[in-house]
């Protein structure tokens, strides 16, 4: 019998063994697929943003939830006000330095794989048994014993930490698995949706799939309130936009999308050009077409989008343009709008928003209320986060706490 039997061997999980095992507690890890930490590998295009320095006390500006008080939730889970610090803490206790780049944390290598094979050399080092392609398929409790059961193993703990990860990227492991253990255990679920994905927009954006542009970006709800702003490069792509920026503004535009509104984003595609600039620019160029003035400050194809847009002609010459038609195409390059029609899908969003219901965790130690024994981590849980690091923060800290609470609570049984 082990003291925990971990159930999904990504970044939490594994957090969880490392801390519980640290402290003498016998651990097993199930883990479905054929490694360990699969999503680890694939974070940050293989260099592994694993945290962020721009932490600041108001944690609901990195992350989204369903639970109304996320932030004090997340603040008792945190209990400093440098997760960060605690992230890289870990890091160096496994022989991880890091590096910054702009705030953004990774490892002094640049590859995910080095955190990877620190990870499990400390699990192999401290003795944690770890299971590979075995997929916890139910869970039961006999006298205070949880019994796990796989295809082919049935495994007895007395603690049981679901850290099954979310839906997305099913080829990195991702699946509903996780919720589905959580609903046998009848604990209470939120809804789930992708989450740091692209959004897939009303106007068809064919014509400049491939171009980027830096630009700031408003997410507006359907009644006009501004409801987060992102800077920074916007892809275009054949469903709509992508981009970092992008993945910034789909948790809360998926949150609005699932209560039925219609959100909707406007850009501002030269927010460091003056409009006398461009006008400028358009005094200089009478003899040039329109698209060619405008490719003074801007991509040629989103030139001539933003024209056609404005229902002007791109391809006349700019002294045909009266001062009224510069004014209208000066106001659509500042404030272009996109209607959002939904979310890319669950393979192609990084995490996934919604899961076990933060109203039945305890954030100290990542227990479910009135369940002893059980824990949730990590992405299972309703806390998704934006880009930059905040999600790993989220999924090994939770991880640690856990870990730790399970001891806490041997020792004082
Ligand atoms: C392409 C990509 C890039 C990303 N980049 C970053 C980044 O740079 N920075 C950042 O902070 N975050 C990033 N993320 C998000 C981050 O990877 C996740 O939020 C984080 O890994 C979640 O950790 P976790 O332990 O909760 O879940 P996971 O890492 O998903 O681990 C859960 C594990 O549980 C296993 N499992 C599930 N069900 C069962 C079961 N029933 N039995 C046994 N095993 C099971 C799964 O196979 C999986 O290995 C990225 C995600 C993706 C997809």
């Amino acid at each position: 019998m082990y003291d925990i039997c971990i159930i999904g061997g990504g970044a939490s999980g594994i957090a969880c063994a490392i801390t519980a095992a640290r402290k003498g507690l016998s651990c097993i890890i199930l883990e479905k697929e054929d490694k360990l930490g699969k999503k680890i590998y694939a974070t940050g295009n293989g260099r592994c943003n694993i945290t962020n320095h721009s932490f600041d006390e108001d944690y609901s500006t990195y992350y989204n939830s369903e639970y109304d008080d996320y932030a004090a939730f997340l603040s008792k889970l945190f209990e400093t006000q440098n997760p960060d610090k605690e992230i890289i803490d870990f890091l160096y206790s496994i022989g991880i330095v890091t590096y910054d780049i702009n705030n953004y944390v990774y490892p002094h290598s640049l590859q995910s794989s080095s955190v990877m094979w620190a990870l499990n050399d400390e699990l192999t080092e401290l003795g944690v048994k770890t299971l590979l392609k075995a997929c916890a398929l139910e869970i039961c409790t006999n006298d205070g014993i949880y019994i796990i059961k796989t295809q082919n193993e049935q495994i007895e703990a007395l603690n049981v930490v679901l850290a099954c990860g979310g839906a997305s990227y099913a080829n990195l492991g991702g699946s509903d698995k996780g919720y589905k253990l959580a609903e046998s255990l009848k604990l209470q679920l939120t809804d789930i949706r992708p989450s740091l994905c692209g959004l897939v927009t009303e106007e068809d954006t064919n014509s400049i799939s491939g171009v980027r542009v830096k630009s700031k970006a408003t997410l507006f709800s359907e009644n006009g309130n501004p409801i987060c702003k992102e800077e920074g490069e916007l892809q275009f792509t054949d469903y709509g936009i992508s981009g970092i920026m992008t993945f910034n503004l789909s948790g809360k535009a998926g949150r609005m999308i699932s209560n039925s509104e219609k959100p909707y984003v406007m850009i501002d595609f030269l927010p460091d050009i003056s409009d006398k600039a461009i006008y400028s620019a358009f005094e200089k160029g009478k003899k040039r077409k329109a698209k060619a003035v405008l490719n003074n400050f801007i991509n040629d194809k989103l030139a001539g989008f933003v024209i056609d847009n404005t229902n002007l002609n791109a391809e006349i010459y700019s002294n045909n343009y009266t001062e009224d038609n510069i004014s209208a195409l000066i106001y659509a390059l500042h404030i272009f709008k996109l209607e959002i029609k939904e979310l890319r899908d669950f393979d192609n969003a990084q995490v996934t928003s919604g899961g076990i219901a933060l109203d039945i965790i305890n954030p100290s130690d990542m227990s479910i209320k009135d369940m002893p024994g059980l824990y949730a981590v990590g992405e299972l849980t309703d806390i998704d986060g934006i880009c930059g690091g905040y999600n790993l923060t989220y999924a090994i800290i939770s991880g640690i706490r856990a870990g730790k609470g399970i001891y806490d609570k041997i020792k004082s049984d």
